[in-house]
């Protein structure tokens, strides 16, 4: 029996969603995303879209009478109306729940025995002072909810700096971290169904700059020590969480090799868009069968990809002319978002070793050549 399929969000994550989604007709018949944005990216490859906030209830009810099964593309979903909800959701919104708070995430994995940095929840900024002693410095202040792309964070590295990053955070509710002086951040994409079935993709290495992730390495360049170690560490992570689909564990490497937990996205993630093809099963696919329940598909990494997000450049906010890229072994995917800002994240390509001969630094240096030749102009 086939199923309608409900998105929360329609960005770039929702669109790929629908898009692998379209390619498993014989199990959903169709698929609606609830997205403020008009026409947003995932409604220009197929989608219904009812317009309206992630958080409206009327409008999440809607999604729910016109979908047999919900997902989402985005962490800060009310779960309150999720779980009123008689159409089912995936993942649950009690996992959703741990996951968008920051502070009872990490309790989570510590409860758990899952390595993270040192935290504590923050209550004001006496508490603030109080716990930058114990921790020492640098630390990193960040918004407990509704973060994204570093947008929550503010690192502390000398004692001025703290009455300024508290009150940055005009009264959100807050979590320190020590910050760790990590020699690598890499992520594990792992998937369970309905059935308990788990996966994960190999480990890849993650390169952010000004906090956005500007580039992954499939797979990480680190020893089979540490593959296996992030393995693990990404295995009991999923059997400690419940619910059904993609999840995308993001780690650090620190200087004695050691794995620590940054954070948990209960989705798709933008460090596993390289699977898209470097993999039998796109990660895409994957959570549409998790959340399914069928069968869970090929995770090997069947050709070494670099990828490279493309975003808006700095000082410019406006409609762009078309980006066209054509290159043997280059996969570009543009989103569909009529107007650049800065940092938005637009498309990205994939640099794919499809002769299985190339070394990394090879497919490094073509990412590089093509980063530099691809321009966001203005539309004139
Ligand atoms: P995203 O949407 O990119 O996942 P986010 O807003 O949820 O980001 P985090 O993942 O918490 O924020 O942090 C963004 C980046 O900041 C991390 O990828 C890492 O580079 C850096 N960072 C976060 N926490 C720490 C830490 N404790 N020590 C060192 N660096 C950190
Ligand atoms: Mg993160």
């Amino acid at each position: 029996m086939t199923k309608r399929l409900g998105i929360i969000g329609g960005g770039q994550l929702g669109m790929m969603i629908t898009e692998a989604a379209k390619n498993l007709s014989e199990c959903i018949s169709e698929i609606t995303v609830l997205d403020p944005t008009e026409n947003c990216p995932a409604a220009q490859v197929g989608a219904k879209q009812i317009v309206g906030d992630f958080k409206d209830e009327l409008a999440i009810l809607k999604l729910a009478e016109q979908s047999d099964i919900i997902t989402y593309e985005i962490e800060s979903g009310n779960t309150d109306v999720l779980s009123k909800l008689k159409a089912k959701i995936e993942p649950s919104p009690s996992t959703l729940g741990i996951i968008q708070d920051k502070f009872s995430q990490k309790t989570f994995l510590s409860e758990n025995e899952l390595p993270v940095s040192q935290f504590y929840e923050i209550t004001s900024l006496g508490d603030l002072y109080e716990k930058i002693k114990e921790l020492g410095l640098p630390v990193l202040l960040k918004s407990r909810r509704d973060a994204y792309d570093g947008r929550g964070n503010f690192k502390i590295t000398s004692s001025d700096e703290i009455e300024n990053a508290y009150q940055h955070f005009d009264g959100k509710s807050l979590m320190v971290e020590k910050f760790v002086n990590f020699k690598m951040e890499v992520s594990v994409i792992a998937a369970r169904n309905t059935k308990g079935d788990i996966t994960t993709y190999p480990l890849v290495e993650n390169i952010h700059e000004n906090n956005i992730l500007k580039m992954t390495i499939a797979p990480a360049r680190v020893s089979d020590n540490v593959i296996s170690n992030a393995g693990n560490i990404a295995k009991k992570t999923m059997e400690v969480l419940k619910g059904a689909g993609v999840f995308g564990i993001e780690m650090f490497i620190d200087q004695d090799d050691n794995i620590i937990i940054n954070e948990i996205a209960p989705r798709v993630h933008n460090s596993g868009h390289h699977t898209l093809q470097s993999c039998k099963t796109s990660q895409f696919e994957q959570h549409i069968r998790a959340i399914l329940g069928l069968e869970l598909g090929s995770t090997d990494l069947v050709h070494k990809t670099v990828m490279c997000n493309i975003l808006g450049p700095d000082g410019f906010e406006g409609k762009y002319k078309p980006v066209v890229l054509e290159k043997g072994g280059v996969y570009l995917k543009m989103y569909g978002k009529s107007v650049s800002k800065p940092q938005r994240k637009l498309g990205h390509f994939n640099v794919v070793d499809l002769s299985d001969s190339k070394d990394v630094s090879e497919l490094l240096k073509t990412a590089d050549e093509i980063k530099n030749s691809i321009l966001i102009n203005p539309l004139d």
